[in-house]
């Protein structure tokens, strides 16, 4: 988010300043691990489609810009219980904005894709425009376009404070004082503690793994981007092998903890409930992971984003708190962050994202 914005704000003449506590591509935060999906049939809420489509733009721009390929289209699978969080969303979404999908029994997935093992009680709605961004590919075009741009990045250091005042906004970072007269704040689970509790955040730790490739079916074409709603409110998801493996994971159900404390070794205990499904779910793959890695969701308490004006100075733009599944905005949301830092407006609809809707206006500046 802050290399996306840096770039959207360096792009439109402004003299912009990024202070990074760690490096491009850390392995603190939320944003590395070499892949992310993208999918425009929103089961969390359709009010966020409007946003993807720009954001699908918004990647192919950058991708032109950059000379780097960020996005690969797969095709998508939903796949859970009719009437299920999942499957009801995505088709709410593509319904009420006529995107193209496919409803298929469980059988029909089965038969069509022939990697996954279902039982007949499970639907799966195919969507042919989802597929993978390459994350970190995609944070170094950012900062690589930001820096061409003009914009200053500076790493290894961090943002300790800062306060409001006449003349700007003062920020205290580990090398010195800096005022600006607007201030992003881009610092994913970190925003918590720098917003000072106006958007409660919760930082829960998570562990995707990588299996190894049984062949061309689990690579593209032919093996789909997929989420699958196992049980109520248990979802797993899979990105097909480019290169490292078969990416799959279990969403939430990690330990929470303050950011800076998230355990970051891998036991049998984060291994054990993703092994499980690769032997229910994908027979065909070696249950033994050649690689995982720790990565953190930054979760508002109704898992939508924290993106707007400060409540209590609008100098300040919030941009964060993406409950793990911010990824595919970045290429719109640095451009609704450029919006709001130089008009103070954006004409994307990110009312249903106020920073303020959690009540504590007061708190913050
Ligand atoms: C395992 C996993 C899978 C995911 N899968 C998907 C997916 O498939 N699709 C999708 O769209 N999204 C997905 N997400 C969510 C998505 O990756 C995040 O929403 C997104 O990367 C958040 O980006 P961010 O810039 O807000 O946070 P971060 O990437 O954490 O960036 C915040 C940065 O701020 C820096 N920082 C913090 N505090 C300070 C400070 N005081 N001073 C200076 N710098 C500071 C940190 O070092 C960090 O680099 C996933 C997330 C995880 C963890």
């Amino acid at each position: 988010m802050g290399a996306a914005a840096s770039y959207n704000l360096a792009k439109r003449g402004l003299r912009v300043l990024n202070v990074e506590r760690f490096g491009v591509n850390n392995k603190s935060g939320s944003s590395h691990g070499r892949t992310r999906i993208i999918r425009l049939a929103y089961y969390e809420d359709q009010r966020y489609v409007p946003l993807l489509r720009r954001a699908y733009d918004g990647w192919r721009d950058v991708e032109s810009k950059s000379g780097k390929k960020l996005l690969q289209v797969t095709g998508g699978l939903m796949i859970g219980r009719e009437g299920g969080e999942l499957v009801s969303g995505v088709l709410k979404s593509a319904r009420a904005y006529g995107l193209p999908h496919e409803v298929l029994s469980s059988s029909e997935v089965e038969g069509r894709f022939g990697i996954f093992t279902l039982t007949g009680e499970y639907t799966g709605v195919y969507e042919k425009d989802a597929g993978i961004l390459f994350a970190e590919e995609s944070v170094r075009a950012f900062v690589g376009l930001g820096s061409e741009a003009g914009c200053e990045f500076r790493f290894s250091e961090e943002v300790r404070d800062w306060k409001s005042e006449t003349e700007g906004i003062e920020v205290e970072t580990s090398s010195g004082v800096q005022t600006a007269p607007k201030l992003v704040l881009c610092a994913g689970a970190w925003n918590g503690r720098l917003l000072r509790g106006l958007v409660p955040l919760q930082c829960e730790r998570q562990v995707p793994f990588w299996f190894a490739s049984a062949g061309e079916d689990f690579a593209p074409p032919k093996m789909p981007v997929f989420i699958m709603e196992e049980d109520k409110g248990v979802f797993y998801y899979g990105i097909p092998d480019v290169g490292h493996g078969v990416k799959v994971a279990r969403s939430h159900g990690g330990l929470v903890s303050e950011p800076d404390r998230v355990k970051r070794d891998v036991t049998d205990e984060d291994i054990r409930p993703v092994r499980d499904f690769v032997s229910r779910r994908l027979k065909r793959l070696d249950g033994t992971p050649l690689a995982s890695t720790t990565c953190i969701y930054s979760n508002t308490p109704d898992t939508n984003f924290a993106v707007g004006l400060h409540p209590a100075d609008p100098r300040v733009v919030v941009m964060s708190a993406c409950s793990g599944h911010g990824f595919k905005f970045a290429s719109v949301l640095g451009e609704v962050a450029a919006d709001l830092a130089t008009e103070g407006k954006t004409a994307h609809d990110i009312s249903f994202l106020s920073p303020a809707r959690f009540g504590k206006e007061r708190r913050g500046a």
